[in-house]
């Protein structure tokens, strides 16, 4: 889950890692307000989930009131990356003297957050990953601690020459660490981290990503979602117990089960085509569940053939097959669909399947080749 820079600001400040003051705006004439209030040069930022903001258009200096009021008119409503600007963050504007990256991540590969520095801030980091790989400082955390001050020195120091600089950056690493376990993040980080000319070291950008999994331990994380960040389909999708993936290809497909799911995009791809979508019906096999999956694939535009692939285990047949029809039935889809079914049950569902006149595969391979085929 994303959240946004004014709120991730807000759970810095609390951890202690200095932060410019500011506040959120949803109108032009709030912005003038807030800048008023805060009496100096004030940044403008759009808030939305999503990086290269500055390049975009959505960070602007204002140097009054009246300026901060104009710039939020233009800000707010504006397309930034397909998602609509509904907030403005107005905060103190600060007097950069150099930029720098910070940032706490998942590296998957090592099966750990790993906290990573960077001289190279204010662009964008996987750029500087790919360009500059010697200007990236890595350190992989160990879960059971949150990071030794001599590391956090050490990176600081790394970084900056000035003594009185690094001292306050090496808290600031320090402090970003325990904001990223305390808070069950899956991703923190401070892009750009700047000095001032007077050598102040402030979070001038802020980002927090939660991990989904901790959800349950986390209520509070209810009152900061942002309805825009999630896909319409995807939230149906959980509503009715069903995982909805979206992708760019053509072929719907309905599986039951993440590895199955995984195995049969596999396979779309193998035989020539990309999925348009993958939905995961899980364990049960409550026909109105299936019912559910099909008004939502039927909805993307892009399906242009659906497939189902089940493996009845617990999940019975024929329960799935009855789904089928009754969707079919209901839904009246335009679009071809194909079905292999197995396991389970499987000689009803066949036969439940027949009075609809549905094609029937006999395996995985066979049901993938056919939606492709009619899905040209
Ligand atoms: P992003 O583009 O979405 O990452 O948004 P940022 O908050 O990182 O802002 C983009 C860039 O705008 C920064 O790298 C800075 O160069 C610039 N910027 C942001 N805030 C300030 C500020 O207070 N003062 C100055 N001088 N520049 C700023
Ligand atoms: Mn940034």
């Amino acid at each position: 889950m994303k959240i946004h820079e004014y709120q991730a600001k807000e759970i810095f400040a609390a951890g202690g890692i200095p932060v410019p003051k500011g506040q959120v705006a949803t109108t032009p004439a709030e912005a003038r307000a807030i800048a008023e209030s805060i009496g100096q040069t004030v940044v403008v930022k759009a808030q939305v989930l999503v990086g290269g903001r500055g390049k975009a258009g959505g960070v602007k200096l204002a140097r009054t009131p009246q300026e901060a009021e104009k710039l939020a008119g233009e800000i707010l409503g504006m397309d930034i990356k397909g998602l609509k600007v509904r907030k403005v963050l107005i905060t103190q504007a600060v007097e950069i003297a150099s930029e720098a990256y910070v940032g706490v991540v998942i590296d998957r590969a090592i099966k750990r957050p790993v906290l990573i520095v960077s001289a190279a801030g204010g662009m964008d980091i996987e750029e500087v990953a790919k360009r500059f790989p010697e200007k990236i400082i890595k350190l992989p955390l160990d879960p059971l601690l949150e990071v030794y001050p001599f590391q956090a020195r050490r990176l600081a120091f790394a970084v900056y020459d000035d003594p009185k600089v690094s001292k306050q950056a090496a808290e600031i690493i320090a402090k970003l660490v325990r904001v990223f376990w305390r808070n069950d993040c899956s991703l923190v980080e401070i892009n750009p981290l700047v000095v001032t000319p007077s050598g102040e070291v402030t979070a001038v950008d802020a980002k927090v990503n939660f991990d989904d999994n901790a959800a349950f331990r986390h209520p509070e994380w209810e009152a900061l979602r942002d309805p825009d960040a999630d896909d319409p389909a995807e939230l149906e999708a959980k509503s009715h117990d069903l995982s909805f993936v979206k992708l760019d290809g053509k072929i719907g497909c309905v599986v039951n089960g993440a590895g199955l799911a995984m195995a049969t995009m596999d396979l779309v791809k193998r035989c020539g085509s990309e999925p348009a979508n993958f939905l995961d019906i899980g364990g049960s096999s409550n026909p109105e569940k299936v019912i559910a999956a099909m008004r939502i694939i039927l909805r993307d535009t892009s399906v242009r053939s659906v497939l189902f692939n089940i493996f009845g285990g617990i999940t019975r047949c024929d329960d799935v097959a009855r789904g089928i029809v009754a969707a079919v039935k209901q839904l009246k889809p335009k679009v071809p669909i194909v079905v292999r079914l197995t396991g389970t049950n499987e000689a009803e569902a066949h036969l439940i399947l027949k009075e609809v006149g549905l094609p029937v595969e006999p395996g995985m391979e066979e049901v993938v080749k056919r939606a492709i085929e009619l899905a040209a």
